[in-house]
């Protein structure tokens, strides 16, 4: 059996919509943009929402319309993917780290006072592999300091804080489509805002710095292509009127997954919904107990791929990464509960249609292979 990490969820309704896209004259900037648009926003409980072609740009243009610049510092983790604090490097913006919470990997908000200077001007929390960060918390701090906050809400689409969407608490929500996430457009990325200010500064920056309603070759400002093209859009579309139907089988994969990995002791799951809290799926992540070494846990995800079970570490620590540690001089001990976190998770096969036999599948292999790595 070979099962991989993750597999997006397309139906005839996805190809029919692409199709009749490739069928008009218009493959981008069309209709299906404005269309995917206003549906996402309403979605999201947002006034505005920017398509752009991926999620890191999604974030790049954030950065850009808070007009956030050389010197200036942003507070975020270090267990995240990548692309949450190179987009201050792209502005030669500083990311500031602030470590994790262990119950639920996501910034640990009773320590971001203490990282602030006179130099910060914003806070990007992440919402871990869906998990919503505590957001009331988060934007008393950014109000008391008068900083801005920006949401990557990029693994957390449907995830809800207090009933509201995440991704709508703040100056300015990201959200991505890349095919490992809920939804995929392809590639893909959504930048949700109630200020009609940073939607206007996005809408222009995504489009070579011109304003709307410019003639094509007037640029007021130096922007970008980040376009999505209509194709996405369509394929965007479709998923995202089908999204409480793929958040339901997500949620139902991994209550399947917990309800056959419970007896395992010597690995804990991941966190679930607490009071007011709504979690999204966008990974099934496992965390071995303290007693065991990365370099058992690298030997685990070695032994399961070997038995056709894709996984993977999710997620080593950015500020390891070989230009962080460069760039910022980093050490071990910096972040330590993003260290042992990192060192102990694994990313095990999740996605819509996994069925009960691959997961029994997997939770024998695990079982097998755990107890062989601790002898
Ligand atoms: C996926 C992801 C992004 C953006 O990814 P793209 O591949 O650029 O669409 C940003 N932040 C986090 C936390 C992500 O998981």
């Amino acid at each position: 059996m070979k099962i991989p990490l993750s597999n997006p969820d397309i139906t005839a309704k996805e190809i029919k919509a692409v199709t009749e896209v490739l069928k008009t004259p218009n493959l981008s900037f069309g209709p299906k943009l404005d269309e995917f648009e206003k549906k996402f926003a309403k979605y999201i409980g947002a006034k505005y929402a920017v398509a752009v072609n991926s999620g890191t740009s999604a974030l790049h243009l954030c950065i850009k319309s808070l007009d956030i610049k050389e010197g200036d510092e942003v507070i975020t983790t270090p267990f995240s993917f990548i692309a949450s604090a190179n987009c201050m490097l792209f502005e030669r913006a500083r990311p500031v780290f602030v470590d994790i919470r262990e119950d639920n990997f996501n910034i640990d908000e009773s320590k971001i006072e203490q990282a602030i200077t006179k130099r910060t001007k914003a806070i990007l929390p992440v919402h871990i592999f869906g998990y919503p960060c505590e957001m009331d918390k988060i934007m008393k701090i950014a109000k008391k300091y008068k900083l801005a906050v920006i949401e990557d809400a990029c693994e957390a689409i449907g995830a809800k804080y207090k009933g509201k969407n995440i991704g709508s608490f703040a100056d300015c929500g990201v959200f991505a489509f890349y095919p490992n996430k809920q939804m995929t457009t392809g590639e893909g990325g959504m930048i949700v805002t109630n200020s009609s200010k940073i939607a206007e500064m996005c809408y222009s920056l995504r489009n070579q710095g011109r304003d709307q309603g410019m003639e094509w070759l007037a640029h007021t400002r130096l922007g970008y292509n980040y376009r999505l093209s209509d194709i996405n859009c369509a394929l965007g579309i479709v998923q995202l009127s089908r999204i409480k139907e793929i958040l339901k089988k997500r949620t139902r994969v991994a209550e399947m997954y917990s309800g056959k990995l419970r007896n395992i002791e010597d690995i804990i799951l991941p966190a679930h919904n607490i009071c007011e809290i709504e979690r999204s799926y966008f990974v099934y992540v496992i965390q071995l107990k303290e007693y065991f070494s990365q370099r058992q846990r690298d030997s685990i995800i070695t032994k399961l791929k070997n038995s056709g079970i894709a996984c993977n570490k999710y997620f080593p620590a950015i500020h390891f990464q070989p230009f962080y540690k460069a760039m910022f001089g980093y050490k071990k001990g910096d972040f330590p509960v993003t260290e042992k976190i990192s060192g102990l998770t694994i990313a095990l096969p999740f996605f819509n249609n996994l069925a009960v036999k691959q997961i029994s599948f997997i939770e024998k292999k695990l079982k097998q292979i755990i107890r062989e790595v601790k002898k």
